[in-house]
């Protein structure tokens, strides 16, 4: 039933076909960028607020420009057909002419994509649109999110079912942390130290002089007089004598060995067994060392149950917000933490409100245990959440991490404004007893998606 819409009719004369065939008429595509010559059979629209089945591109259309359209339309997940060669964000059906035969193949193809979108209804509330509609996209085209390299793109990564919307990447992560995807780590990128761009040659750099006219020699170890150096050292046209005692060497194994390799730089002549790894950006030229370029990991991303759920209902998953029943305090469970500071964050962006994070380690937790034994080291810390939670507004909330870790959820809070309750904090800690030593860590906005995923 339906089915039928998308089907191609089954011959002439044929009751249920002749309806789909009038189903077929009566479907209208968008089209955007310019105009086209006529196809039989198939109904051209250009007013964007209407209802339509599928975006069909014949000009070389701005990625703006689909952007707006996409914001605007009743499914944003509606398949595109891309049959001018621009390749704008995402496309569903690529061909180089438009015409009867490529309409009909575009069709063909888009069938099982429109049963599955006509399944589910899009629903979404305005703050929620833009994710709903990466988990939409997934559902429909019933394909996992591929992160894919795109050398064109600095990032070097990007999702095609998803189209190359900048922050893509960010919301997938937030979906992630709510479980509404299930990740596949796809591959890791570095970032230049001043563009930040991943497109990166990596090389090995002579420690002293930086340069990369590295080559690898023999060491030539002299058992009698203890001289080891590379082997160019010792060699004089055919024979090998050695440059401190001046000696021949004649046979290896019994006057000299050859104990392993070392990298030597022919710009200054050091010497190193451990080259440095450097990356040298390919759009700026600068040189970071691989030790300090920023990380990226990226992933393949999938819908779990819970994501089907949300994309049913039309609505993420909400933590209730409320004290703990039983213990009195307003300490979660890392993973409820979590949920509810993801939730915080989108609220955040989309009201541009601040909101930050702090997560308070007790660095010296395995030395106080030794100390006090376990129980007395439990109890201290509990003691400590306790304190935690008096101090904090009655806005702000707790995780607690395998007890040794308390995270902080400041909703409305700047980072800069956390001073005075780092000092509240290592107050009240410092008076429960035990001689906790804590470390302060704080993230802000986007950031404290950032610092989950790193655990
Ligand atoms: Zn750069
Ligand atoms: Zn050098
Ligand atoms: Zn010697």
């Amino acid at each position: 039933m339906e089915a039928s819409s998308a089907e191609p009719p089954e011959g002439p004369g044929d009751a249920p076909a002749a309806a789909a065939a009038a189903a077929l008429e009566s479907m209208r595509f968008l089209l955007l960028g310019g105009t086209a010559a006529p196809v039989e059979g198939v109904n051209l629209e250009t007013d964007a607020s209407t209802q339509y089945a599928a975006i069909v591109l014949t000009k070389r259309t701005a990625p703006a420009e689909l952007l707006d359209t996409l914001a605007q339309a009743q499914d944003p997940a509606v398949p595109i057909a891309d049959f001018s060669g621009s390749r704008p964000l995402r496309s569903d059906y690529v061909s180089s002419k438009y015409d009867a035969e490529s309409v009909a193949e575009m069709r063909r193809q888009f069938a099982p994509i429109w049963r599955r979108l006509e399944k589910i209804p899009f629903r979404a509330k305005r703050e929620e649109r833009d994710p709903l509609t990466l988990l939409r996209l997934i559902y429909s085209r019933n394909t996992p999110a591929k992160a894919t390299f795109v050398p064109d793109d600095p990032l070097v990564v990007q999702y095609p079912l998803l189209g190359a919307a900048a922050g893509t990447r960010r919301e997938l992560e937030s979906l992630a942390a709510l479980g509404l995807l299930n990740r596949h780590h796809f591959m890791r990128t570095h970032a230049c130290s001043k563009c930040g761009s991943a497109r990166l040659n990596v090389y090995e750099a002579c420690p002293g002089c930086g340069g990369a006219d590295l080559t690898e020699e023999a060491l030539v170890h002299h058992y009698r007089c203890g001289c080891q150096e590379p082997e160019s050292h010792f060699t004089q046209g055919l024979l090998l004598i050695c440059p401190k005692c001046r000696r021949e060497l004649r046979h290896l194994g019994v006057d000299y060995g050859k104990p392993g390799n070392i990298v030597v730089c022919r710009s200054c002549g050091a010497e190193n067994s451990e080259p440095l790894v450097n990356f040298i950006c390919l759009d700026c030229s600068t040189v970071t060392p691989s030790d300090r370029a920023a990380a990226t990991d990226w992933y393949d991303y999938d819908l779990t149950d819970a994501g089907m759920a949300a994309l049913r209902e039309g609505r993420l998953p909400h933590v209730e917000l409320g004290p703990q029943s039983g213990h009195g305090t307003r300490a979660y469970s890392l993973a409820e933490f979590q949920l509810l500071a993801t939730q915080e964050v989108q609220v955040a962006r989309q009201f541009g409100r601040p909101f930050a994070v702090a997560r308070v380690t007790i660095v010296n937790i395995d030395a106080v245990r030794r100390e006090l034994g376990p129980v007395a080291t439990d109890a201290a810390f509990k003691l400590a959440v306790d304190k935690i939670v008096e101090v904090v507004r009655s806005s702000d909330f707790i995780g607690v991490d395998d007890g040794n870790a308390v995270v902080i959820a400041f909703p409305e809070t700047p980072v800069t404004d956390l001073g005075l309750i780092e000092q509240q904090i290592r107050q009240v800690v410092h008076d429960a007893a035990a001689p906790f030593e804590l470390a302060f860590e704080f993230a802000e906005g986007n950031e404290v998606v950032a610092m989950f995923a790193q655990r």
